[in-house]
């Protein structure tokens, strides 16, 4: 005989009642079964609320109860042949005016005991597995209804019965002596006191009744059909990248369940384990899928952990002071008072200074626990030996969950390491005694993170998410979307990254879609955007509270650089081309790269200095390693290469500027290369990254601009004196040629002291050769005294700036 449990998403409308009947008609050919039924889902949670409003004498009850009769009537007359509909409805109108007439009864006295609250709660069971019966009979099958409530006997504490299984075993035994109908349907979650009161077996408890009447009807199989395909390595609607778990053991599926993997209830496991028989875990909308099999010998994939589960609305329940050390019995006296309670404790942990102990409960039991505390140790308080107890609310609890645990080192580190990089705070810590699982209360708001973050960690060793907001979409930004669209599958294959656009602004539009920006059309997408806010977009980001955000900057405005510090506080971390926050007061530099450092997101901004060319991690590579940067030349500005490199005889110089902007190699406001203010920025933050401590001020800058174009207000001005100065520029370039020389604008550092300005350069010279918008730089170091280590490449474009870019996101992922 086998034993198959369907719960409330089974049977939840007839389409499905069909489903869970052809699944029924399956089992039942090569041996009799027993087939206990939830409630139609949801109508328990229906009862509980009407049976509340009404004993608050809130009329809105009725309401409530004509959706339950409609319901269940509904379903008589689409699941019944029409000619014997009416005996059915009959049925269940019976049934239902029961029912009402105990709604009306809490409504009158304004009093739900628990007993009432038991016989409410357990109608949604009586009426679907009534229906089910009776269509099940007008199927063609064999099948009868029994009702479990003759069966199986608890004890009278309502609410929270206990099961007596010596008077529910001799049942039983006379049950199958007499019984003959290859099916069998039955009611999940009711039960009965010896003499004949409705009882329930707590919420999720239709799978205890199917476990009982596995275990002693000695079960071949017991088969609990759901509508997921199995236990998932974490809650499947919070992460998408769950799996059912093929084998699991008994120990490991009690654990899991224990911290909240509602597929199974917890009680459901022991007595089927004390006699070995397996338990299936399958999907009646996909009964093909194979499932989970629950058994003493999971010869599974041999991962050490085996699952993540969670439970939200925790309240952490701590006692503190100096009275609990070395005094014996406080933390025995403590957990007493739970006990008293009929409180259930979900985690217990104690500081090793014995000198706190903590306590995870349901949040609803919080505030009763409290108060029973505060009573239980009232002398000790008065006394100021021991704390008023604390209570914090709003939390959650994670635990990783595997028998393989205890053997293998290092879990727990990799856990917490996981979460604190992503800022996911810990506010306590509990290994079972048995080392099968570790969890840690964190607060509710973090939990879908969490579970994601330590899903990565521990199930998806294959495949890193990336997560960016990006901001500025223009030159180098579109490229940016540009070679991340065409590498996606590259990325996924050969690095195991997969890298997702969540938000997208530029200055007048910003959208955001937490599943990932279709990348394939994300211009329509922003332009249908909402209005563009620095500061919304940082708050939405920060609320996403999504693992491995990382914030992109592709503008060159201040306002946008300001914010870096707030996402770094939220260990977001800041990938950026713009220069100002680098060449900031030092101050606001060296607090940029404390903030990353102790919350964890990196910042990267490689491409402040030769855009794509790997400058910046070249020199902190030298510097982490031990050598000395003591002099630095070099030609940083790709914009005024390409000036210089283009501005000859049959060019103006108003032109090849003009030129230069149009195809993206100065900054959006072209006075700031051509002043040198941008080259002055790089070679500040590469003095910064050598380790000296310098401002902007402290380099010297001698422009070769004329006074008047240093000082326009606008694009257009900067422009038009250009043209006012030409004769000025002819002029330089002509001195030049006369020397056999090439103009370069040359930044260099050397003792402390840092310097750009514009030189000729002789034909000799490293610099000479240097074509189009090239950089070069020369690092003099204690390792390359002699001859310099040399970076000399393409040092601007959109192309190569957001390839820097998309480098840094990718270091990120591989870090
Ligand atoms: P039923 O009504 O069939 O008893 P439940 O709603 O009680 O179903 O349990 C199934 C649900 O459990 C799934 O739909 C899923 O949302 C949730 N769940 C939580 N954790 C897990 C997990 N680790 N594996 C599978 N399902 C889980
Ligand atoms: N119907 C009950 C509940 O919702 C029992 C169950 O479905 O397992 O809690
Ligand atoms: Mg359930």
């Amino acid at each position: 005989m086998n034993v198959l449990k369907f719960g409330g998403t089974s049977v939840a409308n007839p389409e499905n009642i069909r489903k869970t009947l052809a699944v029924v008609r399956t089992n039942s050919k090569d041996s009799n079964i027993l087939v206990v039924v939830s409630a139609f889902g949801g109508v328990t949670d229906l009862l509980l609320k009407a049976a509340d409003l009404a004993s608050k004498r809130d009329e809105a009850y009725h309401t409530i109860f004509q959706e339950i009769e409609l319901r269940h009537i509904d379903a008589v007359k689409a699941l019944i042949p029409v000619t014997k509909q009416s005996a059915v409805l009959s049925g269940v109108k019976t049934r239902l005016n029961g029912l009402e007439t105990l709604f009306e009864g809490a409504f009158l006295l304004s009093e739900l005991s628990p007993k009432t609250a038991d016989l409410i709660a357990g109608h949604g069971e009586l009426l679907s597995s009534y229906i089910i019966s009776e269509t099940a009979k007008y199927s063609d099958l064999d099948a009868e209804y029994k009702d479990s409530r003759t069966l199986i006997i608890t004890s009278d504490a309502y609410g929270k019965a206990s099961v007596d299984f010596n008077e529910t075993e001799k049942r039983i035994t006379e049950f199958l002596k007499t019984n003959r109908a290859q099916v069998n349907i039955l009611p999940g979650f009711v039960a009965s006191t010896i003499d004949g009161n409705t009882t329930t077996l707590g919420r999720g408890g239709s799978d205890y009744t199917a476990a009982i009447l596995a275990s002693l009807v000695n079960a071949n199989e017991l088969q609990i059909w759901t509508d997921v395909s199995g236990m998932y390595t974490a809650n499947p609607r919070i992460v998408k990248q769950a799996f059912p778990i093929k084998r699991i053991s008994y120990r490991e599926a009690m654990e899991l369940s224990h911290f909240g993997a509602k597929v199974i209830y917890p009680p459901t496991i022991q007595p089927v384990l004390e006699k070995e028989i397996p338990i299936w875990i399958k999907n009646t909308f996909s009964p093909d899928d194979e499932g989970t099999l629950i058994t003493n010998q999971p010869n599974g994939k041999n991962r050490p952990v085996k699952g993540i589960s969670h439970i939200e609305n925790i309240a952490l329940i701590t006692l503190e002071g100096s009275g609990m050390i070395g005094i014996p019995g406080v933390s025995k006296r403590f957990l007493e008072v739970f006990h008293q309670k009929n409180t259930n404790v979900i985690m217990i942990t104690q500081a090793s200074s014995e000198q706190s102990i903590c306590v995870g409960v349901n949040q609803a039991d919080a505030d009763t626990i409290e108060t029973a505390i505060n009573e239980a140790f009232e002398l000790e308080i008065v006394r100021k030996r021991i704390e008023p107890v604390q209570v914090e609310k709003d939390l959650a609890i994670l635990a990783l969950v595997g028998d393989r645990m205890k053997s293998h080192q290092g879990l727990s580190g990799k856990m917490f390491s996981a979460l604190g990089k992503n800022n996911v705070n810990i506010r306590a810590i509990a290994q079972g005694a048995s080392e099968k699982n570790i969890s840690a209360v964190i607060a509710k708001t973090d939990v879908k993170k969490g579970l994601n973050i330590l899903h990565e960690e521990f199930f998806e060793d294959r495949l890193k998410q990336l997560n960016l907001f990006i901001t500025g979409v223009g030159n180098v930004g579109g490229k940016l979307l540009q070679q991340i669209k065409q590498q996606q599958s590259y990325l996924n294959e050969k690095l195991r990254l997969n890298i997702r656009v969540i938000a997208l602004s530029n200055s007048r539009t910003m959208v955001f879609d937490e599943k990932g920006i279709a990348l394939e059309n994300w211009e329509a997408l922003l332009e249908k955007g909402e209005k563009a806010s620095p500061d919304v977009f940082l708050e939405r980001t920060t609320n996403l509270n999504i693992r491995n955000s990382i914030f992109v900057d592709n503008t060159a405005t201040d306002f946008i650089s300001r914010k870096y510090s707030d996402y770094l506080r939220n260990s977001i971390g800041v990938v950026t081309c713009n220069k100002i926050a680098c060449a900031d007061e030092y101050e606001n530099y060296e607090e940029l790269q404390r903030l990353s450092r102790k919350y964890g997101g990196s910042f990267l901004y490689e491409t402040n200095v030769g855009a794509g060319l790997p400058i910046i991690d070249t020199l902190n590579n030298l510097v982490a390693s031990g050598d000395q940067v003591n002099k630095i030349q070099a030609v940083l500005s790709g914009s005024l290469n390409f000036v210089f490199n283009n501005f000859d005889d049959n060019t103006s110089f108003h032109d090849v500027v003009k030129q230069a902007q149009e195809e993206g190699y100065t900054e959006p406001d072209p006075k700031i290369d051509l002043s040198g203010v941008d080259v002055a920025r790089k070679i500040l933050i590469l003095a910064r990254e050598s380790g000296y401590r310098l401002e902007l001020s402290d380099i010297n800058n001698e422009s070769f601009l004329p006074e008047e174009s240093l000082h326009t207000k606008d694009n257009d001005s900067f422009f038009k004196s250009l043209i006012t100065h030409e004769a000025s520029f002819n002029q330089l370039l002509a001195n030049a040629k006369t020397n056999n020389c090439r103009l370069k604008y040359v930044a260099q550092f050397e003792n402390g002291k840092a310097n750009v300005g514009l030189q000729q350069i002789p034909e000799d010279h490293p610099f000479y050769d240097l074509q189009g918008s090239d950089n070069i730089v020369l690092f003099y170091t204690n390792r390359y005294s002699e001859q310099p280590l040399i970076i000399k490449g393409a040092g601007a474009g959109a192309d190569v700036t957001a390839s820097g870019i998309f480098a840094d996101i990718i270091r990120i992922g591989k870090n």
